[in-house]
């Protein structure tokens, strides 16, 4: 017997981030009837958080005098991820990347205040991160209204459960509002965009190798649990070998991203691990993506960044190495951090700043016996005082010395933003079955399409995630416009 369906659309989309309602508005555009299904009581999901996106050879690069290619985009992806990212894919995204600039200016009424990268000192690092007046929180809200102003009906608090299949086609979805009432949509496509699994500790410790998805500090949205990626296996769709890619940085618990303190624990200087031992080149610190691999890796997926009186007078005045996207900024004087870190290293009920008037007492209470932290600190600024580190060769310009007192240590555990690898797509974002066949109207976007990387984030293409989210989403409906109209899909 057929389903029956409590409505009917051409296209209902899972997910009111970024890549859904750049979906969702597409469609509308297209002509299409749309609904969106969001399971939170607001749209937006991770891509709130987001500060800018990438995009090659666009207007605003040009005006701009970059002249970052497209070719120079596509090559960094494939090299980056010794191939093992979707050329067909990156192609299509790189192609149309620069049209989500204009369409989201244009059309949607985003304005973008900068073009720019995310961390000095970082080699090859393209200038493509486009920032949004107002961040991608403010495209969001406009991207919104723009869907409602385009009919596009939106379900919020409803969570998709089920995509219905019929005769090995897409007939709909099933979803749960807020009141726990089933509402089942009928569809000739659906979209998938429910953002990855990176509020899934489950997921986490399934597709990731570090086996410390409860301990990781979900820095995006909660709604993020990997339910459309269970709902496409459910239908036949099966996984990119590259579903573990996920995007972390050092983090203290409880702590916003905003922190002066966060960020100090995350500049180029003594890092231990909880033996109190130091473990890699702190520079790694400079690209927060690899500073997370490293610190989801380390015992207890955590380190402690030691530093005295004499780096924090430096952030004071000189201004940080590095910051956090747009969060803290490059080079910035840290002028929040003496009166933070120490009501934070005031605080009982805090694990995270701890202060000592020499190292022995600062080891102590880290727990770490203080004559491994003397040695190591004495090592330290053997090599500060030569200005060479014979170790990890550290840069000198980053080899401070940590000998004056008071001493404080900040706890950096590993904080994720998305998973960015998930289901096998083709290039017009359509899932993949078993024998790399579509499956007919199911379609895969944003953090829940995998292809883009390899087995890490690509941080020296700034915006990637969100460019691909926006990018995808809009894509997604002008292949589904196509099909139906050509009766394909019905
Ligand atoms: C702090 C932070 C900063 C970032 N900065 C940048 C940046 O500057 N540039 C960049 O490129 N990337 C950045 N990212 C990553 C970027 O935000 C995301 O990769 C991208 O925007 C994700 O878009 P999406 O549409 O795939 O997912 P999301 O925007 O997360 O949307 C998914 C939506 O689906 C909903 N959902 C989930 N399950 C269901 C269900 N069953 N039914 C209905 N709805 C459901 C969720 O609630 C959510 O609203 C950042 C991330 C974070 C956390």
């Amino acid at each position: 017997m057929a389903e029956q369906f409590d409505a009917e659309y051409d296209v209902v989309v899972i997910g009111g981030g970024g890549s859904g309602l750049s979906a969702a508005v597409q469609a509308a555009k297209d002509g299409l009837t749309c609904a969106v299904l969001e399971k939170e009581a607001q749209t937006g999901g991770s891509s709130s958080f987001a500060e800018g996106h990438a995009a090659f050879e666009s207007d605003e690069q040009e005006k701009r005098g970059i002249t970052v290619t497209k070719d120079e985009a596509y090559w960094a992806y494939l090299s980056y991820s010794h191939w093992r990212c979707d050329p067909a894919l990156v192609s299509r995204y790189v192609e149309n990347a620069a049209t989500t600039i204009k369409k989201m200016r244009d059309e949607v009424g985003a304005h973008y205040e900068d073009v720019t990268i995310t961390a000095p000192d970082q080699p090859g690092e393209l200038v493509t991160w486009h920032l949004v007046e107002g961040e991608i929180a403010r495209l969001i809200e406009l991207l919104e209204a723009d869907a409602r102003r385009r009919g596009v009906d939106l379900f919020m608090q409803t969570a998709a459960k089920k995509i219905v299949m019929e005769d090995g086609k897409v007939a709909g979805v099933v979803a749960l509002d807020s009141d726990g009432e089933e509402v089942r949509l009928g569809a000739k496509a659906v979209v998938v965009a429910t953002g990855g699994y990176a509020a899934s500790p489950e997921m986490l410790d399934k597709y990731t190798k570090y086996g410390v998805g409860a301990q990781m500090i979900n820095a995006g949205g909660p709604g993020n649990t990997g339910d459309g990626i269970n709902m496409m296996l459910e239908a036949g769709a099966v996984e990119n070998p590259n579903i573990g890619t996920v995007l972390l940085f050092p983090l203290m618990r409880e702590k916003t991203i905003t922190s002066h303190v966060n960020c100090t624990g995350m500049q180029p200087y003594l890092w231990v691990d909880k033996n109190g031992k130091r473990f890699t080149n702190e520079e790694a610190g400079l690209n927060f993506g690899n500073a997370g691999d490293i610190t989801a890796g380390l015992p207890g997926a955590m380190y402690w960044c030691i530093i005295d009186q004499g780096h924090i007078n430096h952030l004071v005045n000189d201004g940080n190495e590095v910051g956090l996207g747009i969060y803290v900024h490059n080079y910035e004087k840290m002028v929040n951090l003496p009166g933070e870190i120490e009501a934070d290293a005031a605080d009982e009920n805090r694990t995270n700043v701890y202060k000592g008037e020499t190292i022995a007492e600062l080891a102590e209470k880290i727990g770490v016996k203080p004559e491994v932290l003397e040695a190591e600190v004495e090592e330290y600024n053997g090599y500060a005082r030569a200005g060479f580190d014979p170790k990890f060769r550290k840069q000198a310009k980053y080899l401070r010395p940590n000998d004056n007192g008071p001493f404080y240590a900040i706890k950096m555990e590993t904080g994720i933003m998305v998973s960015m690898g998930a289901m096998k797509i083709d290039d017009r974002l359509r899932a993949l079955d078993a024998q790399g066949e579509p499956i007919p109207g199911l379609y895969c976007v944003g953090c829940d399409a995998g292809g883009l990387f390899g087995e890490s984030y690509q941080l020296t293409v700034p915006g990637s995630a969100n460019g691909f989210a926006m990018t995808s989403g809009w894509l997604s409906a002008d292949d589904i416009a196509v099909r139906i109209k050509a009766g394909e899909l019905v």
